[in-house]
């Protein structure tokens, strides 16, 4: 397949793993940002290719993972109500809430369609002026841009019958928070791609050079991850802490400044509660008070309330690179995908649903 295939190319494969260990000298311990990169480092068996000495730890960048269980509910809550068209990608159909999922509303009549875009969500809006057509906005910087241009375009067109039930978190202050925490053990970031496509790097520079820590931004491919592992531990053997940029096919250094201006027009910089980690400070966005009228939250009336997790997983652990899914002990028994007790076996992004599906062997 064009584009994708030159990024598994074996032999080229073997060449950055060749490199990686005449490089490496010593122990390091690196973070894969991204659930995308967690998958393919799961799926290609990455970390079995990288010398002992190199550890890959997975981050919080699963979007479906960290929204938490009270938006969940919230989301539930509205898509269960008669004068509601509640529209949303589908991965988010099957994550439980604290009683029950999307999936299970549908069945019981709830109007819930996927989407493929805000865009349709704001198509439904128009083409049923009686109902009540509600968007679940979740996700980092990478979907953002697209929720943000169906929330000006409803305003633009009068739709007073669209709204957004928002949960976007923003990447760079959980990897501050990650790298404060007097618990860290990652020694180097490989940053996620699309996230710098939307907002740049420059937001990583400051970071890089605070906790002197490299980040690498890489993509999502086999060799754009290796190529990503080499240019970290090159940094880190030799002593520097950079922002560099693996993924230059995709990503400039001031990212899409026009989705940028138009995230800062209908977002502002909130403190958001992540799944399995708690609240981060100016982690996440809500709408701008110009754009407030389409918030479902206050659409709705909906009350703030507090879920416990289940006390057994370690999600939050997981999702902060302290412990891996194998260190769980409910995985693969009493959690699995189709059972989930927690954030990280819930999305097909999550850590743990990526070693249960490609890693279960290693862990027996
Ligand atoms: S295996 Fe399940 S219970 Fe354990 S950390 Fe992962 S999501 Fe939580």
């Amino acid at each position: 397949m064009k584009y994708v295939d030159e990024y598994r190319d074996p032999d080229a494969a073997q060449k950055y793993i060749k490199a990686i260990h005449k490089a490496v000298t010593r122990p390091w311990t690196i973070m894969e940002v991204c659930g995308g990169q967690t998958h393919a480092i799961a799926r290609f068996g990455i970390q079995d290719l990288l010398p002992d000495e190199v550890e890959l730890v997975h981050g919080p960048g699963c979007p479906v993972c960290v929204t938490p269980l009270e938006m969940i509910d919230k989301a539930l809550n509205i898509a269960a109500r008669n004068d509601v068209i509640f529209c949303s990608f589908g991965d988010m159909l099957r994550v439980p809430g604290s009683q029950t999922d999307l999936l299970s509303v549908r069945a019981e009549g709830g109007d819930i369609r996927i989407v493929y875009t805000p865009l349709d969500a704001v198509k439904i809006a128009v083409d049923n002026p009686d109902k009540q057509i509600v968007f679940f906005a979740v996700g980092f910087e990478t979907t953002a841009p697209a929720n943000a241009m169906a929330v000006h375009l409803a305003k633009t067109r009068g739709l007073d019958n669209f709204c957004v039930l928002v949960s976007h978190v923003l990447v760079p202050p959980a990897i501050a928070a990650i790298m404060a925490s007097p618990k860290n053990r990652v020694q180097g970031f490989l940053a996620a791609g699309h996230v710098c496509t939307v907002m740049g790097t420059q937001a990583y520079e400051p970071l890089a050079k605070k906790h002197n820590t490299p980040i690498v931004v890489t993509g999502f491919e086999p060799l754009d991850i290796l190529q990503g592992i080499y240019m970290c531990i090159r940094q880190l053997e030799d002593g520097r802490a950079e922002v560099e940029n693996q993924y230059h096919r995709a990503v400039r250094d001031d990212g899409n400044v026009e989705a940028q201006a138009l995230l800062n027009k209908v977002f502002r910089v909130i403190p958001r509660k992540w799944r399995g980690i708690g609240e981060i400070a100016e982690s996440g966005w809500a709408l701008t008070p110009e754009y407030e009228a389409f918030d479902a939250e206050k659409r709705f009336g909906l009350a703030n309330s507090e879920v416990a997790e289940p006390e057994e997983c370690i999600s939050g652990l997981v999702l902060q690179g302290l412990k891996k899914p194998v260190d769980c002990p409910a995985f693969g028994g009493r959690c699995k995908p189709d059972h989930p007790l927690g954030a990280t076996m819930v999305s097909g992004e999550g850590a743990c649903a990526a070693y249960y599906r490609y890693r279960r062997e290693k862990a027996a």
